[in-house]
């Protein structure tokens, strides 16, 4: 039987598919025919790129696919070609008023989609399937769907199947409910399901065994269970990503990307099987952590490096499993390699973590700050203070580690009482690496705030993005989609508006910013250049001072601070301590939170890029 996959609009450009790479080794692993790829938004992007003389091309379809997620913008470029060129234009455009949505580029590139599906569709029945495969997630399901219907209303013979991220849980049957033409759905896992599935429909068996497949028997719309337990790292195979790189290389879009490797060293999240981020839905159905095991994830990492020569690895674990700091890290390291990683990780991150880090390669983390609010945190369920993501990002400023990351509001319970202390102190992290923003937290399916009204959102509905998107009741829509509505809770805006400004400040201001300590043990040189302040040169005098300022640099009480003195036999007297700490306080050197005082200043100063400036 032959096979195509295909992944359409939005996936990113620089890196290929996993859900193909890892279903063409599955399918190789058990004897099968190895499915051909059908890379869509490469396609498309090239599509652009000559229909418009290069005026849309890689950088505008990159804006979609990063900017356009939360408000559906991809999906809707493409939603006129599932339901007629009218529909969804005045809802779209009511919806972006007032909005930072580029309705130009938006309408310029819905005016391109037929043309493009009519090369993808010739693209992909070149190959002549039997089967066609959508792996959909996010903004990829109107562009599978209108392709989808194209193949199967000109050649109702092809198998259409969908699976991927939007098709996890309940919203795997509705999608098959909703769209007749789509024949199966996988949900779930499908390096198993998928290659059983392929053997039931060569042999012309009973799909029931299949785990979490969405079938028709007769006029029945059937749904099997899910599998009986998540794949295990053993049952993983290496992603197969020869068909991308071979595209790749006769495509105009090469010029415009550097390519990335798209690795998987676990699945699941450590921290969300005991305490799920209440706002999080990113692992759909499947919280269990799955590591694969340190040689695996070694031999992984080498053998795709080496075969393709690319030196940028972007690891889609959501957290790294903490045995990789002695196991995988320095394997790593001692290959010597000019790798730059991205890795995805708690947010309690010692210096210890972060050397591993650095000598492994790793250039970018994505730490899960979210927050710097200690109560808000905790409404969270992350498990860390805010003195600790600060001082997450005072250690990863000192060791040059690129960190990413969004403050989110709008939690039930959240004071604005609980901000103002911090938001007092804003200006003291200047040096410091910025949020990208401040947003509203969604109502994501799967996360607790969706699954448990008593936390405080009730009476969800779809989003009203989905309005535009899909020609469907929201009855209909309630199983299908990922975000919901929900009436606000915590801070209004009008409240949040002052961390906003805040956090505008602090980017503007980052790129010029340092506060810098040097010294020995016996002098200490602070050295503040903060953009906002008065630049200032501080010193830290004598042993015993240089000492305590040590050990603000873990987060200290003044408490805390006389035990140390007391055990250390050092002579300074409660009243010089305390007066030491505000005159700290004073010159905005420390964090301050709950009676722990952190400080503030980095062993060194990055070189900061332009792009961080907002
Ligand atoms: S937000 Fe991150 S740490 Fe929290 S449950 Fe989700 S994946 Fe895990």
């Amino acid at each position: 039987m032959r096979i195509t996959l295909a992944s359409m609009p939005w996936q990113a450009l620089e890196s290929p598919s996993l859900p193909i790479a890892l279903l063409r080794s599955a399918c190789r692993r058990e004897g099968l025919e190895v499915p051909s790829g059908y890379h869509g938004g490469i396609h498309w992007c090239e599509y652009l790129m000559e229909r418009t003389d290069g005026e849309l091309g890689v950088p505008q379809y990159t804006d979609i696919a990063e900017n356009g997620l939360f408000d559906e913008i991809g999906d809707w470029i493409f939603a006129g070609n599932l339901y007629g060129a009218d529909f969804g234009v005045e809802a779209f455009r009511e919806y972006a008023r007032g909005r930072t949505i580029d309705l130009e580029l938006a309408f310029e590139m819905r005016e391109l989609t037929a043309g493009y599906l009519e090369e993808a569709y010739s693209a992909v029945m070149n190959t002549a399937p039997d089967i066609v495969g959508f792996t959909t997630t996010f903004m990829q399901n109107v562009p599978s769907l209108a392709l989808a219907r194209m193949i199967k209303e000109r050649h109702p013979d092809v198998t259409i199947v969908f699976g991927g991220g939007n098709c996890d849980g309940a919203m795997g049957p509705a999608l098959h409910r909703n769209f007749e033409f789509i024949d199966l759905v996988v949900s779930g896992e499908a390096e198993i399901a998928f290659p059983e599935l392929i053997r039931r429909l060569h042999a012309g068996s009973d799909l029931t065994p299949v785990a979490g497949l969405s079938w028709r028997d007769g006029a029945e719309l059937r749904a099997n269970p899910p599998a009986r337990g998540p794949v295990q790292p053993d049952q993983l195979v290496v992603p197969d990503y020869d068909d991308w790189f071979e595209l790749l290389e006769t495509s105009p879009v090469a010029e415009h990307i550097e390519p990335q490797l798209i690795i998987e060293t676990s699945r699941g999240c450590w921290w969300g099987e005991k305490h799920q981020c209440t706002f999080c839905g990113l692992n759909g159905s499947l919280m269990k952590f799955r590591a694969k095991t340190p040689e695996q994830a070694i031999d992984e990492i080498s053998t795709l490096v080496e075969k393709h020569q690319v030196l940028d690895v972007i690891t889609v674990d959501n957290i790294i499993d903490n045995g990789y700091f002695s196991t995988v890290l320095p394997e790593i390291e001692k290959l010597g390699w000019d790798v730059r990683i991205h890795y995805e990780t708690k947010s309690n991150l010692t210096r210890e973590h972060i050397a591993r880090f650095k000598g492994a390669g790793v250039a970018h983390v994505q730490p899960g700050i979210e927050s710097l609010v200690s109560p808000v945190l905790k409404l969270m369920d992350k498990g860390v203070a805010g003195i600790r993501n600060v001082r997450t990002l005072r250690d990863c400023e000192s060791a040059s580690l690129t960190v990413s990351w969004n403050w989110l509001y709008g939690f039930p319970g959240e004071r604005l009482s609980d901000y103002l202390p911090v938001l007092e102190q804003l200006d003291r992290l200047h040096h410091l690496q910025p949020p990208a923003n401040a947003a509203r937290i969604l109502i994501e399916r799967f996360s607790p705030y969706f699954n448990d009204s008593a936390l405080g959102f009730n009476e969800l509905r779809p989003a009203q993005q989905y309005k535009y998107v899909y020609n469907l009741p929201e009855k209909s829509l309630e199983d299908m989609v990922y975000l919901f509505d929900a009436e606000q809770r915590g801070l209004s805006e009008q409240e949040i508006s002052g961390l906003k400004e805040a956090i505008e400040r602090w980017i503007e201001h980052y790129q010029d910013s340092s506060l810098e300590v040097s010294g020995d043990d016996e002098l200490l040189w602070i050295s503040d250049r903060r953009v906002g302040r008065e630049p200032a040169d501080h010193e830290i005098r004598g042993r015993e001072l240089v000492a305590l300022y040590g050990e603000l640099e873990h987060g200290r009480t003044t408490g805390g601070l006389r035990k140390i003195r007391d055990r250390e036999g050092f002579g300074i007297t409660d009243g010089e301590l305390d007066a030491w700490l505000s005159e700290l306080d004073a010159r905005g050197l420390v964090f301050v939170e709950h009676g722990h005082y952190l400080a503030l200043a980095t062993h060194s100063v990055p070189v900061k890029l332009e792009t961080r400036r907002a």
